[in-house]
């Protein structure tokens, strides 16, 4: 007997490095560029004293702001730590049953993880050779599923039939549809909300607007699970998001020029990165997010990853099966992604 056997023992998420030292930083899909000035303006003016009292733990300034921003009620918005502790609150609130969740083999790897460290049966389906998805595949017996669109890391994004057919098809249990990406490209599932019980949208303030070290995300749904998730968390932590993270998240949130013309920026860099990779022997999806999940001719995936590395410029790479010839490029500034051509083209030049 040894107190081991009553320890939770899972095998972590792997996050993108964070180099504590500048490099060209490509690894973990951030924006390269500041969040809204309002942000700043309004941390500046923050009093330090309000930290003595808790925050809001209903967040109400940040859900009303969100629900404006997209017409909706504030009874269907539910705020978290990033995405990542909005879907993780998912998990734990709407998977509770026997029946393995669903979710294809090549995605966002934390959600086997969630699945893992919460004790919830899965399965992976495969997605088709050319990472698209095939809805018939999620047409069986489950306890939940989980779509990342567009996807991670093949940035393929996925129509709005075929998305509306899973939920539709899947009315005993709850969809969750993980749109990270899709303020860079695709179709939003946000209407199915008024259509089906049974869907969550989960989305990020981390990539499109520029605060990924504010930790911010959010998630839509119909006011019966939102009010289940809110259930769950203030049985956790009824606290999760701090003052700042309010009064920053509002203001991006309020800031919808300059949310656009950011994001505008980064997708006029991506659609000239795709030439440029393309020219360099890259072949990828067309990819409708901040990243490009792209494969060399004749040259390693781990090989380039490495050369880049020693020239100081990160991207991600994943060691696993099916995808261990690829590497995930976020899109950087204009200059950031000059240097990866040039970098490339020395290192392509010497195989
Ligand atoms: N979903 C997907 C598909 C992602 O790629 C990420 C970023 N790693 C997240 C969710 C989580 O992002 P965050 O916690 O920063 O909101």
């Amino acid at each position: 007997m040894s107190f081991e056997e009553n320890i939770r023992k899972v095998v972590p998420y792997t996050p993108g490095e964070q180099p504590q030292r500048k490099v060209i930083k490509l690894n973990t899909n951030e924006c390269p560029y500041a969040p809204s000035p309002k942000v700043f303006n309004a941390l500046e003016k923050f009093d330090a004293s309000f930290l003595r009292k808790y925050p809001d733990p209903a967040c109400t300034g940040l859900v009303n702001a969100i629900a404006d921003y997209y017409g909706r009620d504030p009874e269907e918005v539910f705020v978290g730590v990033g995405s990542d502790d909005v879907l993780s609150m998912c998990f734990l609130t709407f998977f509770a049953g026997k029946k393995p969740v669903i979710f294809p083999n090549i995605t966002y790897s934390f959600y086997e993880v969630w699945a893992d460290v919460y004790r919830i049966p899965y399965k992976t389906i495969p997605l088709k050779e050319n990472f698209d998805l095939d809805e018939n595949d999620y047409f069986i017996e489950n306890g939940g599923v989980v779509i990342a669109n567009p996807n991670a890391p093949t940035g393929v994004a996925e129509p709005l039939e075929k998305i509306e057919k899973i939920v539709k098809e899947n009315q005993d249990s709850i969809v969750i549809v993980d749109e990270a990406y899709i303020d860079f490209g695709g179709e939003t599932a946000l209407p199915l909300i008024d259509k089906y019980e049974n869907i969550i949208i989960t989305r990020t303030m981390s990539k499109s607007r520029a605060m990924a070290g504010m930790r911010i995300g959010y998630a839509f749904g119909p006011k019966k699970l939102i009010k289940y998730l809110n259930d769950v968390k203030f049985s956790v932590n009824s606290y999760t998001m701090n003052m700042p993270a309010l009064i920053a998240g509002e203001e991006a949130v309020l800031d919808k020029e300059y949310f656009e013309e950011i994001r505008d920026k980064v997708v006029a860099t991506r659609e000239r990165s795709k030439t440029e990779l393309k020219r360099l022997g890259f072949s990828f999806r067309d990819s409708m997010t901040n990243f490009i999940f792209a494969k060399h001719e004749k040259a390693s995936a781990k090989m380039i990853f490495e050369k880049l590395k020693e020239n100081d410029i990160y991207v991600r790479y994943f060691n696993k099966p099916v995808i261990n010839e690829y590497l995930r490029i976020s899109i950087g500034t204009d200059e950031e992604m000059d240097e990866l051509f040039k970098v490339l083209e020395k290192i392509l030049a010497e195989i």
